[in-house]
Formats: C-alpha cells, structure tokens, sequence
C-alpha cells in the first residue's frame, strides 16, 4: 500500500519510528516557521508537522497545500511537547515529522466545509455528496451501517438462514404503494415492475424447502417522501417454514437487543420488549405507531359527559364519536397564544378545535377531593359539574398546574390530533431520551382497512397475510372483523417493520384476493402462477422484513434517513448529484417502443 499505517491509528509507543501516511488536508496551520496539517483518512486524524530544518524541501511543498489535497508524507513519530497534547484525538499524543511529501491531487475549494459542520443547503450537501461523505458525521454513519448490516448477516448465518437474491426486475407485488416500472424493450408495450418487496420470491422460496431466508433487500415504491421515506430502501427480508408468530417475534427481540448491546452499546433499551394489542395501542396513543419512551397517554372521559350539555361534545357523542384527551404535566400556566399555538397543530390535523382545561395551581395541597372549582380555567368549566369535572381529572391523574388538552368528534380525527399533540409536547417538554430505544411489538391488528375512497376493504398489511384461524368464518360475514396474524415493531414512535404469518393454501388466499375486490380474472392475471404453487405443498410460513435505513435512523440519532444512506434522493425523488431521473434519447424511446406525451 501507499501508506504503512492508517491516520487515526499512531501512539506514543511508535515514536522513533518512521512512517509512512496518505490522506486528505483536513487543516493547514502554517506558524511562520513551522506548517502544521492535520491529515485525514478514514480511521482519524493525525498531526503532521513540517519544519525546514528537517527537511526544506518538504516545507516548501508544504507551504502550497490547501485543504482537500490529497497528498502522501514520510516522517518519524514523536511524542508532542508536554503542554500540546490533544486529549480529544486517539493520535493527539504524538506528531509526525515530515521528512517527504508528495502530493497526489490538489483539490478546488470545496463548497462546504468539510473539517466543520456548519449547516448548510441540503441540495449542495447531496450535489457534493462524495464531499458531504468525507464529514465525520456522514463517514460515522456509513461504517456503522456496514457493522449493523454484517451484525445481522453473522447473527442470522448462526441460525442457519440462507441469504439468497432475488431478481430486481420483476412482476408488480402489492405493498400499497405504486411501482416503479422499467419497459421491456423485446416486448413492446411490457414492463417489469421493481419489488416493493420481494414478498412472493421468499415465500416461493418457502415453497422451495429453503426453511429459512434472509436478504438485505432494496426495496422501491413510488409515494409521496417523508423525513423517514425514499423511493429506494433496504430491508433485511426474512421469511421462515413451519413458524408461528411467537418464533419470529423472538428471533427479533434477540436479533435487536444483541445488535443494539454490541454495535451501539451506549444505546439503553427496554428488555423485554413491550407487547400491545393493536386495539391497546390505539387506545393509549391514538396510533400504531406509538412512542413509549413517554407517558401523556390518552384517556378517554366519553362517558363521564355522556349527559353533557355542552354542544361541542353532544354532538361528538350523539354522532358515535368521541372525548378524549392528554394531560400535560405543569403547563396549567400556558398563555392564550400557547394554547392557540396547540389548537392550531389540532385544525392542521382536521379538528375543528380543541378545548383546554387548565387546573391552576393553589398552595400545593390541593387534590381532587378538595377541589374548588375557580381553580379551573377553560371555556367548559360552567358546563361541567363539580363531580363530573374531578372524575374527569382522576381519570387523567391530573395534578395542580397541569394542563388538560381535549378532543372531541370522530373516533379517527380525535386519535390523530392527540397522536400530534402528544408527539409535539413530548418534543417541547424535552420528554424523549435519545439514548433510549423502546421497542414495541405490535399484534393482533385487523386484517382489513375500509378504505372510504374505494369504497372496498384494503389489506392492512399485504394481502399475504393469514386471518387467525378462529375468524375464518368472518370472512365473508364481517371482514371488518377478522383479526390478522400481523405483527408490526415499532420503536421510538417509528415502524420499523411490518410481518405475518403467511396463507399458505391456495383457497384461502383466493378469498381474501376476492374481499379486496380482485376479479377472477385480474387475480389470475397478476398471482397465478403464485397461485398454483401454493397447490404444490406449500409449507406453513411467515416472516418479517426490518429497515435497515430507519433502525440506523433511529441508532445514530438522525433527523432523516437520508443521513444513513450513502447516495440519497431528495425529497422530490430526484438525485441531485448525477440529475437522475433526466431525458432519454429519441433512439432509446424508440427502441423501448415508448412515446412522451407531455401532459
Ligand atoms: N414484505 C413486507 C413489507 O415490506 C414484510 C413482510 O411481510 O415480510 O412490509
């Protein structure tokens, strides 16, 4: 190699020895007589000094070098002067005395700095992206990956899964979301479609004998990005034979907890994982999705004012809607234009408004039995009565000086609201540890959604997915109903992963195609040969697929998963580094037998 060690790799036990590095110009000092650089590789840091007295010519080279050269230097180690050690550096006891130096390549002046990250434009970060790689933060999150993803090989390669490819051009797999499509140039008029998933390949693979399969999976689907989103992402797809829930579960809570104590030990977690129902959660935080690093649960008090007269809740219970709302510790004392400030995240949401109930805070001994009722502040206090309004605060555990923020209409808008609002005030009363990862397991979720804009069942997961065999009769009487044997993880209020327990017979899965409105024809169109091999013994199976890219989200602690990802696209799909997607050539639409309509 060009160079003997790395740059963060040099002690005072190698002093007196002669070395020799490459790297980048991370910082140039140049102190009259002597030239400092800080050079950078991969693995760190190291100080290099060039003084004329030990060598002119290297000096004189020296004294060109501008941050980013790319260079190589010889020298000799030596301990610092007592008094300049650097005790923030892994090498920052020692210096190394250039004897020669060559550059390899200068650099233009980057665009951003790279020794500093100061903020800037995304959209210059992503054009320089390979510039952006070279930060600490980004080249941090990089190796981390690469240790996350070969944790995950070796920890499964020891359960005896077998890590298998499947095609990257294939035939459209539902996950909920659009292709993308890639058009066949031997057969015009046809496309591929990239796997939202490869959901069908594992369990054909099932089909197979395999028993049991693993990928790290790229994974595309067309929707609208989020700070969590890209239109391409890694999974690591699994899929296991003659399984039920609990055995998949269990792999997972084992797969991340040791990940999580080995890769990333200074991540605290909460054993064992916590298990809800998806009724449960919906219940306590309004969303599938649930942060649980943090209390202000929903509390639902529909039937403590089920005689109220107060309109906003008469007409919320009469129309089979609801009441509820969160507690928020302390903030009794918001101002108008705070509480305005909430009530806005609530109209955001859909609602019409929100009701505050502030209990203002007396001598400190107050409790609810002594309550006197001028200590409540809110727009309902005269339309509530006395014992009405202390149950109302027992049900909340509500102390003096908390803020109570309440919801009313329809079960759905009122659960979004308080989902926001409980995230949001999580946020700005500092109530998420970031070194805390709280996982929970997601169960029994329905296994269909009505979907109001189709006016037809949607799956709630994919259309794979096993009802619990107790429900099967339900299908066709009431699939609003029938339980799905779909399990999520969820962690730190994101999902990190969706599975099932799989249909493994052929009749079964024609049904369920048939209550999501498929006709005969378009199922055989698009799943039959999956069809027919689900005749040829399929085995029980089921399995899950985690994102990488959100769990390393969550582990480094980013704002959006594009930190984690080594090329990113931009929030509008597009990659601003190489302009892609760009035009094509008439030639290349004409021989994919494709015309552009412009519209
Ligand atoms: N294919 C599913 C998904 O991408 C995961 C699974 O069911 O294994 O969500």
């Amino acid at each position: 190699m060009l160079k003997t060690h790395n740059c963060g790799e040099l002690r005072s036990s190698h002093s007196g020895q002669s070395v020799t590095l490459a790297g980048w110009v991370h910082r140039r000092r140049d102190h009259g007589g002597l030239i400092f650089i800080d050079l950078r590789d991969r693995d760190g840091l190291t100080q290099v000094v060039f003084n004329p007295e030990v060598s002119g010519g290297a000096h004189a080279v020296a004294t060109g070098l501008r941050s980013e050269f790319v260079i190589q230097i010889i020298g000799r180690v030596e301990k610092r002067p007592s008094g300049t050690e650097n005790s923030k550096l892994p090498t920052g006891e020692i210096e190394v005395l250039a004897d020669e130096i060559k550059i390899y390549n200068a650099s233009k002046t980057p665009p951003f700095y790279i020794n500093e990250e100061v903020d800037v434009d995304e959209s210059l970060l992503l054009r320089y992206r390979y510039l952006q790689l070279r930060r600490a933060t980004l080249r941090d999150n990089m190796l981390l990956r690469h240790k996350v993803i070969k944790f995950m090989r070796d920890f499964l390669d020891g359960r005896g899964f077998v890590e298998i490819e499947t095609p990257i051009m294939i035939k459209s797999t539902p996950e909920g979301a659009r292709d993308y499509l890639v058009p066949s140039r031997v057969h015009p008029g046809k496309f591929y479609a990239l796997p939202q998933s490869p959901q069908q390949l594992k369990q054909l693979l099932m089909v197979a004998g395999f028993e049991k399969y693993y990928q790290v999976a790229r994974c595309f689907r067309d929707e609208d990005l989020r700070a969590d989103r890209q239109p391409e992402f890694t999974q690591l797809d699994l899929e296991m034979s003659f399984v039920d829930e609990e055995d998949i579960l269990v792999l997972l809570e084992e797969l991340f907890t040791s990940l999580i104590e080995t890769v990333t030990p200074a991540i605290r977690l909460i054993k064992p994982f916590a298990r809800m129902a998806y009724a449960e959660v919906m219940d306590r935080f309004g969303t599938d999705k649930p942060d649980i690093r943090f209390g202000l649960e929903i509390k639902d008090i529909s039937a403590i004012l089920a005689d109220s007269e107060f309109v906003v809740f008469k007409s919320a219970l009469q129309n089979n809607g609801t009441v509820r709302g969160i507690c928020l510790p302390g903030c009794a004392g918001y101002s108008h234009k705070q509480v305005e400030d909430l009530t806005g995240i609530a109209r955001n949401c859909g609602a019409k408004g929100l009701i505050s109930i502030a209990w203002t805070a007396g001598d400190g001994r107050q409790d609810v039995n002594s309550l006197q009722m001028e200590k409540i502040k809110s727009v309902v206090a005269k339309h509530i009565k006395a014992e009405d309004m202390k149950q109302v605060l027992e049900v909340f555990k509500a102390s003096p000086g908390d803020l109570l923020l309440i919801a009313a209409g329809d079960r759905g808008l009122v659960n979004r609201v308080l989902d926001e609002l409980r995230r949001e005030m999580a946020k700005r009363l500092d109530l998420c540890d970031p070194d805390l990862m709280s996982f929970v397991f997601i169960t029994d979720f329905p296994l269909f959604d009505w979907s109001e804009e189709r006016k037809a069942w949607d799956s709630t997961h994919h259309p794979f997915t096993a009802p619990f065999e107790s429900d099967i009769p339900l299908l066709e009487a009431d699939p609003g109903k029938v339980r799905a044997r779909h399990y999520d993880i969820v962690c730190n209020g994101y999902e990190l992963s969706s599975g099932s327990i799989r249909i493994h017979n052929r009749a079964l899965q024609e049904k369920v195609f048939n209550i999501l409105g498929y006709g005969k024809q378009e199922v055989e169109d698009k799943f039959g040969s999956f069809l027919e091999a689900l005749e040829y013994g399929a085995p029980p199976h089921g399995g899950i697929a985690p994102g990488i890219d959100r769990l390393l989200m969550l582990l480094t602690n980013s704002k959006t998963i594009r930190d984690v990802i080594a090329f990113p696209k931009n929030q509008a799909a597009a990659d601003v580094m190489t302009d892609a997607p760009s035009a094509i050539s008439d030639q290349q639409l004409a021989e994919l037998h494709l015309r552009i309509t412009g519209d």
